[in-house]
């Protein structure tokens, strides 16, 4: 099990502060185990200590990581977190993409001792790349999430509603214990695919449709994320040509995907593939984004994303055509950076499938 009070210790260190309050439910729960809505953690000589109220601390007792210590404190003030800090006058980092600007004044006003090193993207950095308990959970993510779409094929055809279809995927995902959804699944049909997060409408498929699904599951907090596009009963052109540069340029993705490329530089293979076909201004967002205990988590495949691969980090590759007053499609495939080739993580087909 990896010491990750220690490492995140460590990168904090090397911005010069030897303890840190961690706010941001995603770091406090990957640094401690504690799944609660409620509770920081100060981090000190290498030590992660949770402190959240009283509703939780039975919870919390049972779930931290090896290490972590837990304190029953309900106070969420500015003052209690001074009594917890009592005795540190140094640096203390804070997380500067979660804590409000309202709060970091309370902290400045109350804790006018202590000299605040606001920080960005630490835990972020370090959550990118995935150890092998996680990977365990995002690869039985994923097996949740395609059994669920494969309960789901036989709906969907003509009449079907968009919302019906979303329903029942989510339903398919729920009835596995301990799993739940990563995020509110996309159901689009006919012109409302070229919305690409639109969410699932009272509209009913037809016979030449396009339908594209966005899901996740979640297996102890780690989510999936797929994106599927099917055509219902048959596909003309434009459907099939999109289809097929779409592919294309998910695969074009995938096959940059090395350690040490950039993710500007992944995004624009997939990109490449879709400016030659002549959709360059119908593909109107990055290619992809890794995931963990959130949706979207570091490092971003997007056009200006210096963010360099490396082994163990868990990516999504997605590209679309949307064309308005027709319809669009997205492919996503999901994959763990590897020394070799990506290892793709959902073992549904990428084919286009006629229902
Ligand atoms: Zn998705
Ligand atoms: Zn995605």
């Amino acid at each position: 099990m990896t010491d990750r009070p220690a490492a995140a210790q460590g990168a904090f260190a090397a911005l010069g502060a030897q303890v840190a309050v961690i706010t941001d439910p995603a770091n406090r729960r990957w640094l401690t185990g504690f799944t609660g809505s409620s509770g920081l953690v100060i981090l000190r000589d290498g030590v992660a200590e949770l402190i959240t109220d009283g509703r939780y601390t039975i919870q919390a007792q049972a779930e931290v990581r090896p290490g972590v210590r837990v304190t029953t404190d309900s106070r969420r003030t500015a003052g209690g977190l001074g009594e917890h800090l009592a005795g540190h006058s140094g640096p203390v980092a804070v997380e500067a993409d979660h804590l409000t600007v309202a709060q970091m004044a309370d902290l400045e006003r109350d804790l006018s001792l202590i000299s605040w090193v606001t920080t960005r993207g630490v835990l972020a950095n370090l959550r990118a790349v995935k150890d092998s308990d996680e990977l365990a959970a995002i690869r039985q993510a994923f097996a949740v999430a395609d059994g669920a779409f494969g309960e789901l094929l036989p709906e969907v055809q003509p009449g079907a509603r968009e919302l019906d279809l979303a329903l029942s995927l989510e339903g398919a995902i729920r009835r596995h214990e301990g799993c739940g959804l990563g995020f509110e699944s996309i159901v689009v049909s006919g012109p409302r695919c070229a919305l690409p997060h639109g969410q699932p409408s009272g509209r009913q498929l037809a016979v030449g449709d396009l339908v594209t699904i966005d899901w996740g599951a979640t297996v102890v907090g780690y989510t999936s994320d797929c994106t599927r596009t099917l055509a219902v009963g048959q596909l003309q052109e434009p459907g099939r040509r999109i289809y097929q540069v779409v592919k294309a340029a998910m695969e074009a993705a995938i096959a940059a995907a090395r350690p040490q490329t950039l993710g500007k530089d992944v995004h624009a293979a997939a990109r490449a593939v879709i400016e030659a076909a002549g959709y360059g201004a119908n593909f109107v967002h990055g290619t992809g984004h890794g995931l963990g205990l959130e949706i979207h988590e570091a490092p971003a495949l997007g056009a200006r994303s210096e963010d360099r691969l490396q082994v163990g980090m868990v990516v999504t590759f997605e590209p679309g055509i949307y064309i308005e007053g027709y319809g669009g499609v997205r492919i996503e495939q999901t994959g763990i950076i590897t020394e070799g080739p990506v290892e793709i993580l959902s073992g549904l087909p990428t084919e286009l499938q006629i229902c």
